[in-house]
């Protein structure tokens, strides 16, 4: 009877007001997939396959006009689709084509459809909203000289458009990015077609699309007074590079170094995982790079900054290159798991440095053993790192995901020997290519490549408040472990 009740009740209230569908329902709240460091990062109950994204620029001094399409599948009946969304305003939204009523909880914009959604539906979500790249940056826009770069990691794309923001959710995009004449906009993925003349003529229409899954964290949107420049890498792989217009001839230096860069990663992790791969070069001042899917993001000072010696330059563009395949096409499934994108980006930033003969590997990871309980007194244990304080979300980042966890790569090479652990690295990036895996798909591969359970071995390295002692370096521990 209460069923049936229910139903009608619901039956009327559909044909009624949107607002009284919303009142007929508990309070909206932000909700999240359970993540340890991002509680609200994420949303239950659907699957997104695709991102629509449609920005219209003016100038940095105003937000985007933006249209976001989702398509998606529902994993069980919701009455509600929360969205992660904050800093935009919304105008309007649809499910499945009927008007929706929209409000924000926390950091959610949560829709009701007019009628509850079935498991298994096709949901299909349009979102008329800003993008606002003004305010303090904490992450999404960075407004750069001449115009606008992406930095979403780790939490930050719903700053930019609507979107279940969680690497665990990964999904193709398309971008249509409308610009003034005299800009140049560049995205993830390659072009759909040439750059047109916008929709009643006024400016510039660039659309771009993923050939693979991608996360949120991993969108780019370059905007600016750009050249760029192209050439190819192994099996003819498209180069893109986007730099200041201005800058093309001076930065020649350093993007033709990325062709060798590829064949050097191909040489030891196998093929590289994308339709093609480029670098940005942004005027903004971040305080890091970022390995955004296809098309990584760098500060122009690391480039133009004489005080930075080659070698450095050229291993931080290999630890970007890196995330390509750690992080890019096999991302965490938490993000406990940064390890597994920040441990073997610095790996391969070290062993490059290493090659060069500037900075050897070994010299690296001692002085890292020496640091590693001081890292892990700080911010935890590589695989259980600490949340950062809030209002510092780029505070995860810390010394324990980076050289801390490349030390237990180190530890582990040390301890199944380096055939085993190059078979790894190359079968983990295989056999993970454009989805997700976590730590204990780490172990579970890395006992399966030893011969042995290694869990015994690598849960004191990944877990423990202290750092074990170096298999093969007992002169590592010292005196202190005395
Ligand atoms: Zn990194």
């Amino acid at each position: 009877m209460r069923l049936t009740s229910a139903r009608l009740r619901a039956a009327l209230l559909a044909a009624a007001s949107l607002t009284l569908v919303a009142a007929a329902l508990p309070p909206a709240q932000p909700l999240g997939i359970g993540d340890r460091l991002f509680p609200t990062l994420g949303n239950p109950g659907y699957d997104v396959l695709a991102y629509d994204l449609s920005f219209a620029y003016r100038s940095n001094d105003a937000p985007l006009d933006a249209v976001t399409v989702i398509t998606a599948r529902t994993l069980e009946p919701l009455e509600r689709v929360n969205l992660d969304f904050t800093h935009g305003k919304v105008a309007a939204a649809e499910v499945n084509g009927q008007p929706a009523a929209f409000e924000s909880a926390g950091e959610d914009l949560v829709l009701t459809p007019r009628t509850p959604l079935p498991r298994g539906a096709a949901l299909h979500i349009t979102v008329r909203h800003t993008s606002d790249p003004r305010g303090r940056g904490d992450g999404g826009w960075v407004t750069t000289g001449d115009g606008l770069a992406m930095a979403n990691q780790a939490d930050a794309a719903h700053r930019v458009f609507p979107c279940n923001d969680h690497p665990a959710d990964k999904a193709y995009f398309t971008f249509r990015i409308t610009t003034p004449a005299g800009k140049t906009a560049v995205a993830n993925g390659l072009p759909v077609a040439p750059a047109h003349r916008a929709a009643g003529g006024a400016g510039t229409t660039w659309i771009y699309r993923s050939h693979h899954p991608m996360a949120t964290e991993l969108a780019q949107v370059s905007i600016g007074d750009s050249a760029v420049v192209r050439r190819t890498g192994p099996r003819d792989l498209p180069i893109r590079d986007v730099v200041p217009a201005a800058d093309r001839e001076r930065l020649e230096k350093w993007l033709k170094k990325t062709p060798a860069h590829l064949e050097w990663m191909e040489q030891r992790v196998g093929r590289y995982p994308f339709e093609t791969y480029g670098v940005l070069i942004a005027g903004a001042n971040t305080g890091f790079e970022l390995e955004t899917q296809t098309l990584s993001l760098f500060e122009r000072s690391i480039f133009t900054d004489t005080a930075y010696p080659e070698w450095y330059v050229e291993s931080i563009m290999v630890h970007e290159l890196a995330h390509q395949w750690f992080g890019d096409s096999v991302t965490p499934r938490t993000w406990s798991d940064l390890w597994l994108n920040e441990g073997h980006a610095t790996w391969y930033e070290a062993l490059y440095a290493d090659g060069l003969g500037k900075y050897s590997l070994e010299r690296r990871m001692r002085e890292a053993y020496q640091r590693s309980d001081q890292w892990r007194a700080a911010g935890g244990p590589p695989a259980e790192p600490k949340a950062a304080a809030p209002g510092q979300k780029i505070g995860l980042f810390r010394p324990v995901v980076y050289d801390g966890a490349a030390l237990v790569l180190y530890a582990l090479r040390q301890k199944i020997g380096t055939a085993a652990f190059e078979r790894l690295e190359r079968r983990w990036v295989a056999e993970h290519a454009d989805s997700t895996a976590g730590t204990a798909d780490f172990i579970a591969m890395a006992s399966q490549e030893a011969g042995t359970d290694l869990t015994a071995f690598l849960r004191p390295w990944l877990y423990g408040k202290t750092t074990p002692p170096m298999p093969g370096h007992p002169e590592w521990s010292g005196p202190k472990r005395v």
